[in-house]
């Protein structure tokens, strides 16, 4: 999530950004795992991000939208193997809707209508039912006995039925403005770390969610004057009986999430081959012309998969859904579909010019189809490795649109302006848990402020071509996989060495981890 934050960032003109040469494992000495030894190749700027070989987990969906009862539910197939080396005797699902049942997750003042998700007819395809079990202590994780343990590598499908309850809410879970915004609404499978399944608790201000790659196939039925925003492609839609049934097929995904209206307007355009929808509610859309916006919005998008294409590497699917809705941070993402709040689509919004919010939001949320989306984290373990790299790539836009843009965004970030190194608090940690910080403006300034300086300087002291092709190194890595601090740090230092002393002693200041 993007906090809407007013700190002015800083500029360097954008350099065409090469393929930086490899550097040896002998370079290195730190301390690394053995299979990392082999020569380090840098990945070239604008390289391709293919999607794995290997099969991922697969979930079918046959869901229905009941607009009448406030209501999303149906039929779930989740097919998934044991990719750790115990043995499972449970399963952990995490089900986010049913903490909606109580007040305190809610973002917007006007708050109703949530509840506990019903789940029934809980299978497991090697036979027997299984009972659903709530955590006594988190709403929101469930836990299923497995009657038969699944070894480590074999294959079971889940099965169940569900509805929950979509509450009046105008943020990311929720109905508002007659947009539904259906997100993180269905169990979905938790994963399985260091010997257990991961479950950090939700928060308001920022993600907890943590999933596995894995193709949807989506059947979802609603009324035939809906229409629908959502990860993956619309491979069909049929009408029948008042009804519009559309299926979605979204491959390499970590999460399956859409937004419906009858009061949608939705634009399509060609985004540096991406085919990017727009969406918006027409009878009461931010801006009375609503033209300005979509220009500035695809031309966000146009510039945010250039700048974004060349450093990480080029976005890997066929679409993007923008849909601006009621959103209380100002913005949200989810795979191929970010959310941007209605309240930053208004021309006075801005600090440089018109609409230069909507355009910082975009180009955030936008980054986050790479972290976040192509390399999983722990957001709510650590929350840094989206959200700091999410507002680092905020530099690496205006880096690319250059002039004015560039130097307004970029004032106050260079190290001869504020030297981490020097001002840092040695109690500061950038991999800290969202649970360890004091309170919702610590965690902000430290992990979308701090972190997104911290970054830059790396990119001060390594280069801009050099930090570049490092962090495409970490995106090529460990694309559709779920990466760690420690990741991004054996990427750092398997190409930049351990001999550069100012790295060395900012890293040493900033994170706990060691490599
Ligand atoms: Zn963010």
């Amino acid at each position: 999530m993007k906090k809407f934050l007013s700190a002015a960032v800083s500029a360097f003109m954008f350099l065409c950004m090469l393929a930086v040469p490899a550097c040896s494992a002998s370079d290195r000495k730190v301390e690394i795992p053995p299979e990392n030894t082999e020569k380090v190749t840098i990945p070239e700027a604008g390289c391709t991000i293919d999607f794995p070989v290997k099969k991922p987990y697969e979930y079918q969906m046959d869901l229905v939208l009941d607009t009448e009862a406030q209501t999303v539910g149906g039929h779930v197939v989740i097919e998934f193997y044991n990719d750790s080396t115990d043995p499972w005797n449970e399963l952990c699902l995490r089900d986010y809707p049913s903490l909606f049942d109580k007040a305190d997750v809610y973002a917007s003042k006007e708050k109703s209508g949530g509840g506990i998700t019903e789940i029934n007819n809980v299978k497991d395809s090697r036979g027997g039912s299984l009972e659903v079990e709530r955590d006594q202590d988190d709403v929101s994780v469930i836990w299923l006995k497995l009657k038969k343990p699944l070894k480590p590598g074999s294959v079971m499908k889940l099965t169940y039925d569900f509805v929950t309850k979509i509450p009046n809410n105008a943020d990311r879970f929720g109905l508002a403005n007659n947009i539904y915004n259906v997100t993180n609404f269905y169990p979905i499978l938790a994963e399985y770390v260091d010997g257990k399944w991961s479950h950090a608790k939700y928060f308001v201000v920022g993600e907890c969610f943590y999933s596995e790659i894995s193709n949807y196939k989506v059947r979802l039925t609603v009324p035939d004057d809906y229409k629908v925003a959502s990860s993956g492609e619309r491979v069909l839609s049929s009408p029948k009986d008042g009804k519009l049934t559309y299926k979605f097929e979204a491959a390499c995904v970590r999460d399956f999430v859409f937004c419906a209206s009858k009061s949608f307007a939705n634009e399509q355009r060609n985004c540096d081959g991406v085919i990017v929808n727009l969406f918006y509610n027409k009878e009461n859309p931010p801006e009375k012309d609503m033209s300005t916006v979509s220009d500035v919005a695809f031309a966000s998008a146009e510039n945010s998969l250039k700048a974004f294409g060349e450093a990480f590497g080029k976005y890997p699917y066929k679409e993007l859904d923008i849909v601006i809705t009621p959103n209380a941070a100002g913005g949200m993402e989810y795979p191929n579909l970010v959310l941007i709040a209605d309240y930053v689509c208004h021309s006075n919004i801005k600090m440089y010019e018109d609409f230069d919010q909507l355009d910082a939001v975009l180009c955030h949320e936008i980054a986050h189809q790479w972290f976040m989306g192509i390399v999983g984290s722990n957001s709510g373990i650590e929350p840094w490795l989206d959200e700091s790299l999410a507002s680092y790539a905020e530099i690496v836009y205006y880096e690319y649109l250059g002039g004015e843009k560039e130097k307004n965004h970029k004032y106050g970030l260079s190290k001869n302006e504020h030297s981490i190194t020097k001002n840092w608090n040695d109690k500061d940690k950038l991999d800290a848990a969202f649970s360890e910080f004091a309170d919702d403006m610590s965690y902000t300034r430290l992990i979308y402020s701090e972190g997104k300086a911290v970054l830059y300087q790396m990119e001060e002291i390594l280069g801009r071509e050099k930090f570049h092709g490092i962090i495409r190194g970490y995106v090529k890595r460990n694309a559709f996989k779920n990466a760690s601090t420690k990741d991004f740090l054996k990427a750092l230092y398997d190409c930049a060495g351990n001999d550069n002393e100012e790295l060395n002693e900012m890293v040493g200041k900033v994170f706990r981890t060691k490599i």
